[in-house]
C-alpha cells in the first residue's frame, strides 16, 4: 500500500517495522464538547485505512488517544484548559464532562460504523508514563524551567523546523510569544504546567504540582502501546505545524529519534468553504443528521466520495444526493442477493470479476483512493456478471467501505417458496418472450398477496401493503 507521507512529502510504499503487522496511532478527540461531522470526517477516512490494511491480511494494532487534560483553548499553550472551560459551561465536573463527550464520540463512531480502536487511551490515565517521558527529555538536556512550568527547548533540536517547513526566523508564531514571556524561543512549548493552582486536574511531579502539556500524551501513549518505532501516525493537517512538530521534537528529546515512519494528514470537511467550528455556529453531529431524517451512513457514503487529502465541502444538497445514491446502491445489492441460481462463470466473466477485484485493490492501495473504489463497486453491480458474483464482490468490498451492505435484508427473504417458484416461472416465460403466461404468473402471485417490481437489475418481490 502507498500513502502520502508528510515526513518526506512523497507517496511512499508502506513497509511495516514488523513484518505482517501495522501499528497505527491516531490523534483522537479532546472530550470537552461534541465531536461534529467535521471531526468524524477524519475518523471515517482512517477507518477505511485500517479496514483496507486488515483486508490485505495485516495484523493492525490501532491506538487512539482521548485528550481529557492539558489541551488549551489555543493549540499553542495559551488560554484555559478546554476541559475546565467545558465544565464551567455546563456546570459539571471535568470528569463528568469527559465522560459525557466520550459517550457522544462513541455514539458517533457507532452511527458511522467506524471500527473501534484496539486501544482507546485517556491522557489522565497515563500521567506516570508522561512524567517518565518528560524525565528522559529533561535528563537529555532538552528542557528549562520558567514560571509557567517545564518547557521544551526547541533550539536544542536542530531539525525542529523540518517537519512543518517552519520559518523560525519569521517569528510569525502569533500567540506563542505572549504565552510565556520567560520562554527563550516563541516555539518552545510546555511539557508540564505548574502555574495554574486553580486547575482542578493536577498531579504531583518532579517539577511541582500541575498537569501535562497537550503534546506529551501522544508521544507517551504511542510509545507505550506501539513501541519506540511504529508505522503510521494520523491526524488533521492543522496538527502539522504545532502538535505533530512538537511530538517529533519530544521523541527526539526522549529517545533520540522520532517515532512514526509515516505521518499521514487529512484535509477538512468544510461547510461553505469554512472549517466547521462552534464559533461559526455551523456545527452538526452525526446524531443531528439522524434527527433530521438522514441515515448516518449517508454521511459515511458522502465521505467515501472524497479523498482524505482533498477533504470535502459538505452541504445538505450533497448529503441528499449521497442518501439517494446509497439507497440505489442498496437496491442493487439486494437485487443481486435475492437473484437465485449461480450460473457457471464464463472465462470472459471470470476475467471481469478478477478485474474488478484488482481495480478495487489498486485504487485503495494507491494512497487510499476510496472514491475510485466506490466507483468500481458501482461498475461491478451494473455489469453483466452473474448476480451472486456481484453480491460476493459487494460484500467483500464492503469490508473496506463499511456501508453495512452485509446487513441488508428485504421482504424478499420472507417470500414463501411457493411465490419464489412462481416468480422464477414468470422469469422463464419472459425470457422466452411468452408475455401472456408471464402476466398470468404475475396475477397468480398478486392473488397470493405479493407484488412484483421489475427493476433494471431484476425483479423484486414485496408483500402487498
Ligand atoms: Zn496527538
Amino acid at each position: 500500500m502507498r500513502l502520502y507521507n508528510t515526513l518526506t512529502r512523497k507517496i511512499e510504499e508502506i513497509k511495516p517495522a514488523r513484518e505482517g503487522e501495522v501499528g497505527i496511532y491516531s490523534c483522537g478527540p479532546t472530550v470537552y464538547w461534541n465531536q461534529h461531522i467535521g471531526h468524524m470526517y477524519a475518523y471515517v477516512q482512517w477507518d477505511i485505512l485500517v479496514r483496507y490494511l486488515r483486508s490485505k491480511g495485516f495484523k493492525v494494532k490501532r491506538v487512539m488517544n482521548i485528550t481529557d487534560v492539558g489541551h488549551m483553548t489555543s493549540d499553542e499553550d495559551a488560554g484555559e484548559d478546554k476541559m475546565e472551560k467545558g465544565a464551567k459551561r455546563e456546570g459539571l465536573t471535568v470528569w463528568q464532562i469527559a465522560q459525557k463527550y466520550i459517550d457522544q464520540f462513541m455514539q458517533s463512531m457507532d452511527l458511522l460504523n467506524i471500527t473501534k480502536p484496539d486501544v482507546l487511551c485517556r491522557a489522565t490515565e497515563h500521567i506516570p508514563e508522561q512524567i517518565e517521558l518528560i524525565k528522559k527529555i529533561e535528563s537529555n538536556g532538552f528542557t528549562y524551567k520558567t514560571s509557567t512550568g517545564l518547557v521544551f527547548d526547541t533550539s536544542k533540536f536542530a531539525g525542529y523546523a523540518d517537519f512543518a517547513k517552519l520559518n523560525l526566523n519569521k517569528q510569525d508564531s502569533g500567540s506563542r510569544v505572549e504565552v510565556d514571556p520567560d520562554k527563550k524561543n516563541p516555539w518552545d512549548f510546555l511539557l508540564w504546567v505548574t502555574n495554574q493552582p486553580n486547575h482542578i486536574m493536577k498531579w504531583e511531579s518532579p517539577w511541582g504540582v500541575g498537569f501535562p502539556g497537550w503534546h506529551i500524551e501522544c508521544t507517551a501513549m504511542s510509545v507505550k502501546y506501539l513501541g519506540e518505532t511504529f508505522d503510521i501516525h494520523t491526524g488533521g493537517k492543522e496538527h502539522i505545524p504545532v502538535h505533530h512538530t512538537n511530538e517529533i521534537a519530544q521523541g527526539f528529546g526522549a529517545i533520540g529519534h522520532q517515532t512514526a515512519n509515516y505521518w499521514i494528514h487529512n484535509e477538512w470537511l468544510t461547510l461553505k468553504g469554512e472549517k466547521m467550528s462552534k464559533s461559526l455556529g455551523n456545527v452538526y453531529t452525526a446524531s443531528d443528521l439522524e434527527k433530521k431524517g438522514y441515515d448516518p451512513l449517508a454521511l459515511r457514503y458522502l465521505i467515501l466520495t472524497s479523498h482524505y487529502r482533498q477533504g470535502i465541502n459538505f452541504s445538505f444538497e450533497s448529503l441528499d444526493s449521497a442518501q439517494v445514491a446509497l439507497n440505489n446502491l442498496r437496491e442493487l445489492v439486494l437485487a443481486a442477493k435475492f437473484d437465485k441460481g449461480r450460473p457457471t462463470l464464463s472465462a470472459e466473466k471470470r476475467e471481469k470479476v478478477d478485474g474488478f477485484i484488482s481495480e478495487f485493490d489498486e485504487a485503495l492501495g494507491n494512497d487510499l483512493n476510496v472514491s475510485k473504489g466506490l466507483a468500481v463497486l458501482w461498475k461491478a453491480l451494473k455489469s453483466n456478471i452473474p448476480s451472486e458474483d456481484k453480491y460476493d464482490l459487494a460484500i467483500s468490498f464492503d469490508e473496506v467501505l463499511g456501508l453495512r451492505l452485509n446487513e441488508l435484508n428485504s421482504k424478499v427473504q420472507d417470500t414463501p417458496e411457493e411465490i419464489t417458484k412462481l416468480v422464477n416461472k414468470r422469469e422463464e416465460y419472459r425470457n422466452n418472450h411468452d408475455f401472456e403466461n408471464a402476466d398470468k404468473m404475475r396475477e397468480e402471485i398478486e392473488k397470493l398477496g405479493f407484488v412484483l417490481e421489475d427493476l433494471p437489475t431484476g425483479v423484486k418481490v414485496k408483500p402487498k401493503k
